[in-house]
């Protein structure tokens, strides 16, 4: 083994009894991220979950990338594996980290040694590896509080492992430790964004789509097919149900009232998403929805809409500002998509001044015209469904 993938646990290590489930899952998530890189074995110990590559065809760079947007990780590195001696870590250190060294003006070394039976205590370690640095690279300075470099040195089990500063992982937990939820996705800005929120706090999501064909057109639905793979970067594997709301959105547009036409559609999509999200085993929904970013996001809007589901709604975004969901967006790459210029169902027949505070008694009169549950069932009868994966061909 001459160099592997380190990646530090975070909130999991707090986990107590659940840590170890937890750890399990994630590792399960890397295993499945990591399978078309190469062979690969991944095991925890001590807050850290090891990616060892096991032959020459496991692509180390791939493997990286894919890690850096694994949830759970606090932090990831590469490091260069020593085996357990002074001079073969001190030898180490100098030829792994050499580009860095080179360049940088000062550094220091820090050792964390785990193994308790290994001779050297860590200031010791780190002393006898500073010292050896400096006869190899004479233009470097120690400077212990603003380094340019610093050089870890862990002394675990089987091996002392070397690197620099781990990078900033993507944080959150494991996809799969905080069950499963179905997120409601257009091909806006927002949704995508909501998704990649809860996937961070451990959800699995189910994806549901509304379309509206021929209002809306199959290139809208293969914006959101690319905008899931962006997400299922960080979250895994989903399953994307398309609902067809043509002729429902035609019924309310002809016979309810025009500006409570968006509310009553949401109350439908709710319904809808409920229907399908109990089927999926999933325990709640997700939104993009924002507070007061457009009429139907108002609080007595949302609160009209929420009146027909008996599962809890997530928006993850409801505080956040444009700026901050689209500073998000960029960070996941999925703004480039999500500006593209296809309708959504929610931009088809919509009101000219819809209602910002309607009463739930005024929208359920108004709902009262049409007989949407007849309409309900059928879209439901006709669901489309496919498997999203970033990392393999989508499956129908
Ligand atoms: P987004 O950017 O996510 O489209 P938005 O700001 O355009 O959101 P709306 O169009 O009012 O706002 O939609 C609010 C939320 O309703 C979306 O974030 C999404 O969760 C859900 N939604 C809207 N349109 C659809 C659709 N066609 N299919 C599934 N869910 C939808
Ligand atoms: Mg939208």
């Amino acid at each position: 083994m001459r160099e592997v993938i380190l990646l530090k646990l975070g909130e999991i290590a707090l986990k107590g009894l659940n840590r170890r489930s937890f750890e399990e899952i994630m590792m399960k998530n890397i295993r499945r991220r990591l399978s078309s890189a190469g062979e690969f074995s991944v095991t925890a110990k001590q807050s850290t979950i090891y990616v060892e590559p096991l032959d020459d065809s496991a692509d180390m760079d791939l493997a990286e990338e894919r890690c850096a947007k694994v949830f759970g990780a606090v932090g990831y590195t590469r490091a260069g594996a020593a085996e357990k001696e002074l001079v073969k870590i001190q030898e180490k250190a100098a030829e792994y980290l050499r580009d860095e060294l080179e360049l940088a003006e000062t550094f220091k070394v820090e050792c964390k040694r785990s193994d308790k039976k290994f001779p050297l205590k860590s200031p010791e370690i780190a002393t006898e590896a500073g010292a050896y640095l400096l006869e190899k690279y004479p233009h470097l300075r120690v400077d212990v509080h603003n380094p340019d470099v610093t050089v870890w040195v862990e002394v675990r089990e089987e091996f002392a492992f070397i690197h620099s500063d781990a990078k900033p992982g993507a944080g959150g937990l494991p996809v799969g430790c905080g069950g499963k939820a179905a997120v409601l996705i257009s091909g806006g800005l927002d949704s995508p964004v909501a998704a990649w929120s809860m996937a961070k706090r451990g959800v699995e999501l189910t994806a549901i789509h509304f379309s509206s064909p021929p209002y809306t057109s199959e290139l809208a639905h293969d914006k959101v097919v690319r905008l899931l793979r962006r997400v299922s970067e960080y979250a895994g594997r989903i399953k994307l149900i398309t609902v067809e709301l043509t002729h429902l959105q035609q019924e309310i547009r002809d016979h309810c009232p025009e500006e409570l036409g968006t509310v009553i559609l949401r109350r439908y999509m709710l319904r809808a998403a409920q229907a399908l999200a109990e089927d999926e085993g999933c325990l709640a929904l997700i939104t993009g929805e924002s507070l007061g970013q457009v009429a139907s996001q108002t609080i007595q809007a949302i609160a009209c809409t929420d009146a027909v589901v008996g599962m809890p709604v997530f928006r993850p975004l409801i505080g956040s500002d444009k700026a901050e969901i689209v500073k998000i967006a960029r960070k996941i790459d999925t703004y480039d998509i999500s500006i593209e210029p296809y309708e959504d169902c929610c931009t088809i027949f919509t009101p000219k001044h819809p209602r910002t505070k309607p009463s739930l008694e005024m929208v359920e009169r108004g709902e009262g015209a049409i007989e949407g549950g007849a309409l309900l069932k059928e879209a439901l009868e006709n669901v489309e469904t496919i498997h999203i994966n970033a990392y393999e061909d989508t499956e129908r």
